[in-house]
């Protein structure tokens, strides 16, 4: 686990005034890495460190020969199109480099001239993909969660007796991860019917988001090498957000007995910026099992673990419909919850999902699964705001919503906040259903 250091200093200040906002997501204690190029243009894509309201080019700063020592060596493998080889580099690496942009960065720099010719305005700026993604898991580490949805799927059994014991997941399509701005069209499929019905098919009625935190695995295990629980942080690049969109209808009639399927792959959106686990050290929080409930095993349990396993990061979900956009309105907040809540650490699911010798690759991505907290107003999606579509939601403009229609944009922020500690922010992710393709 990060201890704090001088780059997380509060007093910290950079040459780059919109860094100073202090509502802000990019501080200099932040410092996340993305891939961007200038929107159309026919540059290549590369790393980027999102500072105020710019991005520090990790490609000029290499080619510039700003940095040292293992900070130059990462700033190289942070120039390629992806960051999946600064990501294999491991924490040591990664540390070096942030606190070299935390330096380069801050008031009095003396390496202030040469960085501001790497810097590139967000506001120019396309994303990609951050990573190369191998495999993507899904969990479903939200106990609120898959409380309140096995009700909908199963009213008299809603919580299966392996969900306290094993931080169940899925292996999800990475080939359909998108970033931030993509949108998509409504899928089509087989829907479940009434029982004893054959399926419908056609475009899902019941499109759903699903407000997850994405986690980037940093260096990988060699196969039949578990990745135990002490060992776990320090394979874990970084956090961001993900809408693992879903469509219910589609989803609850193929989701026995293998799991999720289609009713997932059409398309799972993510931020473009990633925040490191070194960036959110003051924002860990202990991880708690109620007493009354299993206590883990011995494989996933470690007293860092409890002591700061979990992740204090507030979670929002907005939407936007297109009479809202039409009408110059702001988006709506749909819920508000917290990733502290996950009754399942990141490194929990890491260490479980390489108990069996699985291997990690560098790039390889995990979702949360919805983070549903205890309260209400803190549900992650639809199909438990609008109780399985029972209770549709009324907007302030008045339009209502069971689910999702075409032209209704969902955006996710993220941030951290506390006193004594930078506010450090995640952007956002955002996404739009388009029609369905005839
Ligand atoms: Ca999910």
């Amino acid at each position: 686990m990060t201890s704090l250091n001088e780059t997380h200093d509060p007093n910290l200040r950079s040459w780059i005034a919109s860094a100073n906002d202090a509502n802000g997501d990019f501080p200099i204690q932040n410092l996340p890495f993305g891939a961007f190029k200038r929107a159309g243009s026919n540059e290549a894509l590369r790393g980027g460190v999102a500072i105020g309201d710019q991005i520090v080019d990790l490609a000029a700063v290499h080619s510039a020969g700003i940095f040292d020592g293992l900070a130059a060596d990462a700033a190289l493998a942070g120039s390629q199109t992806t960051l999946n080889a600064l990501m294999g580099m491991g924490p040591a690496t990664w540390s070096a480099l942030r606190l070299a942009l935390s330096k380069a960065l801050r008031e009095g720099s003396d390496q202030q001239q040469a960085m501001a010719a790497c810097l590139v305005p967000q506001s120019e700026a396309q994303y990609g993909m951050p990573a190369h993604i191998g495999d993507y898991t899904d969990f479903y580490a939200s106990i609120h969660h898959a409380t309140n949805i096995g009700k909908l799927f199963r009213p008299n059994n809603p919580l299966l007796p392996n969900y306290q014991w094993i931080p169940i997941g899925y292996h999800g399509r990475s080939s359909s991860i998108v970033v931030s701005g993509t949108d998509f069209p409504r899928p089509v499929g087989q829907r479940r019917s009434p029982e004893g019905q054959p399926p419908g098919f056609g475009a899902s009625t019941r499109m759903d988001y699903e407000l997850e935190v994405g986690i980037f695995v940093g260096g990988g295990n060699e196969l039949g090498q578990p990745i135990t629980i002490d060992q776990a942080e320090d394979h874990i690049f970084g956090l961001c957000l993900l809408n693992d969109w879903s469509a219910r209808d589609i989803q609850a009639w193929e989701y026995q007995p293998l799991g999720p399927f289609l009713g997932k792959s059409f398309a799972s959106t993510i931020s473009p910026w990633i925040i490191t686990t070194e960036a959110l050290a003051p924002y860990r929080t202990a991880w708690t099992r109620p007493e009354d409930h299993p206590q883990p095993l011995p494989y996933l349990e470690s007293e860092a673990n409890r002591a700061s396993g979990g992740f204090d990061v507030q979670l929002e979900v907005l939407i936007e419909t297109a009479q809202m956009r039409d009408g110059g309105q702001s988006p709506q907040r749909l819920s508000l919850g917290n990733f502290r809540h996950a009754y399942w650490t990141a490194a929990q699911m890491l260490t479980h999902h390489t108990v069996n010798g699985c291997n990690m690759r560098p790039g390889d991505f995990f979702g949360s699964g919805t983070m549903s907290g205890p309260e209400d107003g803190s549900q992650g999606a639809l199909i438990e705001l609008t109780r399985g579509g029972k209770e549709p939601l009324t907007l302030d403009n008045g339009q209502e919503r069971k689910f999702l229609e075409d032209g209704d944009a969902i955006i996710l922020r993220g941030w951290c906040q506390k006193d004594g500690a930078p506010r450090i922010g995640f952007g956002e992710a955002r996404g739009m259903v388009l029609p369905a393709r005839n």
